[in-house]
Parts: C-alpha cells; structure tokens; sequence
C-alpha cells in the first residue's frame, strides 16, 4: 500500500467504497499514498509531506480528524461521508474557507442528473403529491440516505418550503388523511442493495416516477477519483465544491 511517493491519502481505505477508490486510483494515473483505517495507517502529520489529495469515504467520526489533518497541511479534500450532524456539516463548510474540497452526498453523474430532473418535476408539479423511496444494504448505517436528503433539499427548495414545515419520515397508526404538501420519506435496508431512489409525483389519476439504480459501487469510486483529479488538476482556490462543478454543469 504505502510508499514515499506523494499519492491520496484514502481515509476509510479498509471499507467497501475504499477498497474500489484504491483498486481504481491507477486509471485516473492516480497513486495511493497511504491507506488509512483503524487497522490501517492513521491520518497524522508523518503523512503530510506525501499528501497531494485526501478522499475520505469512512464514518461521521472521523470527519473532525480529517478536516484537521487537510486544514493543518492545506490538503485538498474530496469528501463522502453520509450521516452527518448539522455542526458537522457546518464544520465542513469552515474547512472549506481554508481549503478547496468537493463534498457530494452521492458522487454518481446519474444521481446528479436525477437531482435536477426532480427539481424540475417538484417545481412543474407543485400541488403534486411526493412520497421519496430509498433502499439500501443491510450494513448501511444512516437512514434516509444522504442522497435522499439532498433530493428532499431539492424538492423542498423547489417549493419554497422547509423540511421541518414539509417532510414526514415514514408513516404508522392513525395518520389520518394525508395532508396537502406532505412529503413522505422511507429508508428500505435489506441484502446487498448498493442503492435506489424512487422519487413518485402522484397526481389525481396519473403519476410521474423518477428512479436511479446504482448497480455497481464503482460509479461513487469513479466521481470521487475525477474530483480528485479535478482538485488537482489547477489550482484551485479554497471553497466547498460539489460535482456540479467538476463536471462543469448545474
Ligand atoms: P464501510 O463501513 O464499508 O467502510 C468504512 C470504513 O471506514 C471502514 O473500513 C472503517 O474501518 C473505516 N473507518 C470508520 N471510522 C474510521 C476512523 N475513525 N478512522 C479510520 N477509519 C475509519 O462503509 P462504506 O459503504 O464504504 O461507506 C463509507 C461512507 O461513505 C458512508 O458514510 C457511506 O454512506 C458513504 N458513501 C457515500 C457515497 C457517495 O457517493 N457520497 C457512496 C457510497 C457510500
């Protein structure tokens, strides 16, 4: 793993998302400096001197760490880590005053793309109802997904309304009727679902359904390692980037 050539530092290395950011590194001409886990290396200052970039795809814990380590050293960060608090996204967004890092809770170009599509749809079907429907493995932590947060971000913004005014995460006993506006979330978990979101506009006596299905972990591993390289590729300015930017569309 390790050698004294300058590469990534890969914080959560070890994991199911780490082990395909180190197998795929080599085709962005992309070298590891050091796997970071718990029974790996630890992310200190013996690694800033060989550190180009860090890509950390680990726990919510970890997430203080590794924006001291990138801030302390002026690292740039590519970060994609779900099931974060709100102090430790604003935490992120400080880090981002001092170094450039790209955080996107789904690093897939067709998520990106089902982002803007729901934006729309939320926006042309606005009295609409929204049920957002996401499934994952068994081992996934964090419920809803972050992904399924930010397409509720997306979908709340497109109606000029909150998620504290609007959502409701999963429903049980006398509900009632469901109220106008309601957004419902659900969290699946279950077997080896690498991740699904199912977005369902229901009208009177029609329905829209906006899906994405990652079939392969490798399609997160391949938007993490072009942010990478994108982060490298000029010099960019400290700020909090997502892949709207690398890929150069909104
Ligand atoms: P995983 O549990 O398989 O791997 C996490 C790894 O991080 C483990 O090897 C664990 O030992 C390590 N780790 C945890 N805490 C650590 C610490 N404090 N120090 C060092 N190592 C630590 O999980 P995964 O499926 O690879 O997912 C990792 C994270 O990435 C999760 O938050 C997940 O939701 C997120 N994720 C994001 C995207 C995206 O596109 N943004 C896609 C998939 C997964």
């Amino acid at each position: 793993m390790s050698d004294a050539q300058p590469g990534l530092l890969i914080v959560g290395a070890h994991g199911r998302m780490g082990r395909r950011l180190v197998a795929l590194a080599p085709e962005y001409e992309l070298s590891v400096a050091a796997e970071v886990d718990r029974h790996g290396a630890t992310l200190d200052a013996s690694l800033a001197s060989v550190a180009r970039a860090v890509i950390d795809f680990s726990a919510p814990a970890q997430l203080a760490a590794t924006l001291a380590f990138c801030t302390t050293h002026r690292v740039p960060l590519v970060l994609g880590t779900t099931g974060l608090s709100e102090p430790e996204l604003e935490s992120i967004e400080h880090a981002a005053r001092v170094i450039p890092l790209v955080f996107a809770a789904n690093f897939s170009l067709g998520v990106h793309t089902l982002m803007t599509l729901v934006s729309e749809a939320a926006r042309l079907l606005e009295s609409w109802d929204v049920e957002l429907v996401e499934a994952h493995h068994r081992k996934k932590v964090d419920a809803p997904s972050g992904t399924a947060l930010a397409l509720l971000n997306r979908i709340v913004a497109a109606r000029h309304t909150s998620v504290a005014e609007s959502a409701v995460f999963g429903r049980e006993g006398q509900v009632g009727p469901r109220p106008s506006g309601q957004i419902g979330v659900h969290a699946l978990r279950g077997g080896s679902v690498v991740g699904e979101h199912t977005v369902r506009l229901l009208g009177e006596g029609e329905e829209v359904v906006l899906e994405h299905r990652a079939l392969d972990r490798d399609i997160f591993a391949r938007g993490a390692l072009r942010s990478a390289c994108w982060l490298l590729g000029s010099e960019r300015g400290p700020g909090r980037y997502g892949l709207a930017d690398v890929l150069g569309r909104d």
